[in-house]
């Protein structure tokens, strides 16, 4: 049975979670689908269709997680299930090269223009892991400066002060991460350019590279000041080491060419995942053809994968990515703009303050006055509104992501009916966070 002052409703998700738990740490396979941040029984879902999931106990959401970003045209999309059924029916992994591959590299190089070359892997934390690595091969140095808050996946010296699951259980320094994997992290505070010109004035000649999320959805959105990306290139540059920008979340989603399409700032290496696989596991790393060199079998670097470049999960992402054209972007854009206007309208209605904030068509909620710059501030907000928030919302099938250190993501999917759904669920919702206390 559920221990939370939650509406025990879900008795068929309440039943596998049991199951899960029994076999499973904490029943979920990923922290953040755990409900742990704001109480209640995680919904195990059966099925999705457009913007709309349904769970084991058959209810209908309207989905504003779309599988944490990747499912950028909704659920099943039948063009992207045509493109998978046809390459599994050809045989599901072969070990060898294939033209799946070639072309989903030659979508992404053509889509990012300082992407010169890339390398399929099958996550986001192998692509940052890969990238890093890469970096310290490429420039001979140790270091490598990272931003509280961002989360660049699960890698060992990543996760010091990291957002995402870590900072929605506010998890301390990971055990298990030993003090050599975590010593040549250097974490700063995000949207502080003096913290890093400081940073590679101490540590002359030993940072190899700067990693930092395009603009960030890991603590939730907070994105980059006007000049910051910039000025991290610059720094980077003057200094010898490699700019990394972490595209896995905003990487064909927040535009044609993700935030590097918005921002127009070159990095030397970028990271890729989520939408790129269609909703399957794929995910890349590339950027300047003279680094990449370095990779092997052509360079020393080692890196490599036994499903990388999978022909179904290569076959799901070139298809998705086929599929968002310029119409598609507008239309995540303008469903976004819509629901953020949902959104602030109800809360300003019962006077709750909060701070919407938005990257292109991502977006999320804080409960504070103040706005958000870095992961100090983020912390600062009324976690406890937004956990009535979300249960008011859920109980009226509007599935959000389960933590107030999240990026909300929308879909071409989301269509008036869903909206609508939003629409009416929201004036209870904001109610609930109105009256929530700590
Ligand atoms: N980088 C960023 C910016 C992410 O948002 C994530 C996942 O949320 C990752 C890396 C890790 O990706 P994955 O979960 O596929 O390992």
């Amino acid at each position: 049975m559920s221990d939370t002052p939650y509406p025990y409703d879900a008795p068929a998700s309440q039943a596998l979670f049991d199951r899960a738990c029994a076999v499973t740490p904490g029943g979920v396979n990923s922290p953040v689908r755990a409900f742990r941040a704001v109480g209640g029984t995680p919904r195990f879902m059966v099925s999705g269709k457009g913007a709309y999931l349904t769970d084991a106990d058959g209810r209908e959401y309207v989905d504003l997680v779309c599988s944490w970003g990747p499912m950028i045209l909704g659920h099943a999309h039948p063009e992207v299930i045509a493109a998978v059924q046809e390459a599994v029916a050809r045989g599901t992994s072969f070990g060898t090269p294939g033209e799946g591959e070639v072309a989903l590299a030659e979508e992404i190089v053509a889509r990012v223009e300082p992407v010169e070359e890339v390398r399929l892997v099958s996550s986001g934390t192998e692509a940052t892991m890969s990238a890093i690595r890469l970096a310290r091969g490429f420039t001979g140095r140790s270091k490598v400066i990272k931003f509280a808050g961002c989360y660049h996946g699960h890698v060992d010296a990543l996760l010091a002060s990291a957002g995402s699951g870590v900072a929605t259980f506010a998890l301390p320094d990971t055990p298990g991460v030993t003090g050599a994997q975590a010593g040549d992290t250097i974490v700063l505070p995000y949207n502080d350019l003096e913290a890093v010109q400081e940073a590679f004035h101490r540590h002359p000649g030993e940072i190899a590279c700067v990693i930092t999320e395009a603009s960030p959805g890991n603590m939730g959105v907070v994105p980059p000041d006007p000049g910051f990306n910039q000025g991290l290139r610059d720094a980077c540059r003057k200094n010898g080491a490699l700019y990394i920008s972490d595209e896995v979340m905003t990487g064909f989603r927040t535009s044609r060419a993700g935030w590097y399409g918005i921002d127009g700032v070159k990095p030397d290496l970028m990271t890729f995942g989520k939408v790129m696989g269609g909703g399957f596991p794929a995910a890349a790393f590339g950027g300047r053809a003279d680094v990449m060199a370095h990779l092997a079998p052509a360079g020393p670097v080692y890196q490599a994968g036994t499903l990388s470049g999978n022909p179904v999960a290569t076959a799901a992402g070139l298809a998705q990515l086929r599929l968002l054209d310029g119409a598609a972007y507008e239309k995540v854009d303008a469903v976004s703009a819509q629901i953020q206007g949902l959104v602030t309208e109800a809360l300003n209605k019962e006077g709750v303050a909060h701070r919407l904030q938005s990257a292109s068509n991502m977006f999320s909620v804080f409960f504070t006055d103040r706005q958000v710059r870095n992961y100090e501030d983020a912390k600062r907000q009324e976690s406890f509104r937004f956990t009535a928030f979300f249960h008011s919302l859920l109980s009226n099938g509007v599935y959000l992501p389960p933590s107030s250190f999240e990026s909300w993501f929308v879909s071409t999917a989301h269509d008036e009916r869903a909206i609508q759904k939003i629409a009416d669920a929201l004036p209870a919702a904001a109610r609930a966070a109105a009256e929530a206390t700590a």
